[in-house]
């Protein structure tokens, strides 16, 4: 029987990668529903192109302004609840949130509460709310959490396989460094935003490509590893590797490691969350290693690029401090997007908002939503 599924963020990098990739599998699988923020064209052509019977905006203005004549049967919802609804649809069976941000933990919360196979991109759900969406996916039938990040996607895939917990002593995340590695800081006080979006290896959306250019984004994904692996701060290293071949290594302690290796093409890690457990042929080929030459890896510059040790910061902290880092990253990536302030300042304004909370305990999700809030409103109110 075929599976249906729901994307969120269908209009965005991941979305079309995964909307590829279904449409590579064929019947195996079946769109239902497709959800994003307000690119209303986009969004009707792949509804239309796949058959999906539901679509939502998440800006309400955007759908009202659609010619229900043109929906030719398709229902159209807006706004965070109409989301939520389509994560919790009874007929989805896997949801694909590729939303950007912290929008995205509402419908993840959703998505596991329904018993749904979460094929989760949006990292930021689980750098806010790690504990709670990890207890949620034991919590009902059929929830669970597959990483679509291709470092997390790796490593799911080298624990899994080998059953060995036990033994594992920690795991090895890869990053390429981003366009400006090598740079110092008088050169990374004066990049642009222009500059910044211009990654060496993969191709994704502006949010992440900032934070990739910043190393904020390896932070995020520190934090999503600790709570997707259930692994101490201490057990997991970042390292620098310019080709994006190795995407993460399992250290055993018998000193062997496992590494995860293949083109920097999110179509592998999108395709194996819908097919886990199975693994299904597909057009993308092995890296050509002889072509690649070297596979070269070096430690993280951390005088430079400072986002990644605050975030190991907040992961240590623990409680809200992770979803302020996240919130006080956002609030930083849109003012340099905006041209408001130098990309060195990034790291400042995380740091500042930071320093402002005490963290640990278990903070409710409503706890979690306001520090979000917050922290936010704190960021920007540091430039003012
Ligand atoms: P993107 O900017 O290309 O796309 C974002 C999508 O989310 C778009 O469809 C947009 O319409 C939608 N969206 C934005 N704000 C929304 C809101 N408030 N409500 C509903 N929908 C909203 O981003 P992307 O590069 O595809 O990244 C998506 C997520 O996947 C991010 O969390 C990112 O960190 C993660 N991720 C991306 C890549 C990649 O290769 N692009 C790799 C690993 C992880
Ligand atoms: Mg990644």
């Amino acid at each position: 029987m075929s599976k249906s599924v729901c994307i969120l963020g269908a209009t965005g990098s991941i979305g079309e990668n995964t909307l590829a990739v279904l449409k590579e599998l064929g019947s195996r699988f079946r769109v239902v529903s497709l959800a994003a923020h307000k690119n209303t064209g986009r969004l009707l052509e792949s509804a239309r192109a796949f058959g999906a019977a539901r679509i939502c905006l998440a800006d309400c203005p955007a759908a009202e302004a659609i010619d229900r004549q043109s929906l030719g049967g398709i229902e159209l919802g807006c706004g965070q609840q109409s989301l939520v609804e389509l994560a919790a649809d009874p007929e989805v069976d896997i949801v694909v949130n590729a939303m950007v941000g912290s929008a995205g933990l509402a419908p993840s919360v959703a998505a596991l509460k329904a018993g749904k196979r979460l094929a989760l991109a949006n990292k930021e759900s689980l750098v806010m709310a790690g504990a709670h969406l990890m207890q949620l996916a034991g919590l009902k039938p059929g929830a669970e959490i597959v990483p679509v990040d291709s470092e997390h996607s790796a490593l799911f895939q080298l624990i899994d396989l080998n059953d060995s917990r036990g033994a594992l002593e920690k795991i090895i995340i890869t990053a390429s460094g981003g366009p400006f590695r090598g740079s110092d800081r008088d050169r990374l006080e004066k990049v642009t935003f222009a500059e910044s979006l211009n990654h060496p290896t993969w191709s994704m959306g502006p949010k992440i490509t900032i934070d990739s250019a910043s190393l904020a984004n390896k932070g995020l994904e520190v934090i999503e590893a600790h709570f997707l692996f259930a692994l101490g701060y201490d057990n997991i290293e970042v390292l620098v590797h310019p080709q994006s071949i190795v995407h993460g290594m399992a250290v055993f302690h018998d000193g062997a490691v496992l590494a995860h290796m293949g083109v920097p093409d999110m179509r592998i890690p999108i395709q194996y969350a819908l097919t886990y457990p199975e693994r299904l042929q597909n057009s993308i080929s092995s890296p050509d290693l002889t072509a690649v030459g070297e596979l070269a890896f070096e430690p993280v510059d951390e005088n430079n690029f400072p986002c990644l040790a605050l975030a190991y910061e907040a992961g240590r902290k623990g409680g809200v401090a992770t979803a302020v880092f996240n919130a006080a990253n956002e609030a930083a990536v849109e003012l340099f997007s905006r041209g408001s302030i130098a990309f060195t300042r990034i790291p400042d304004i995380i740091e500042n908002t930071l320093a402002e909370v005490r963290g640990g305990g278990e903070p409710s999700l409503e706890e979690i939503f306001e520090a979000d809030n917050w922290a936010r409103e704190f960021a920007m109110r540091l430039i003012a």
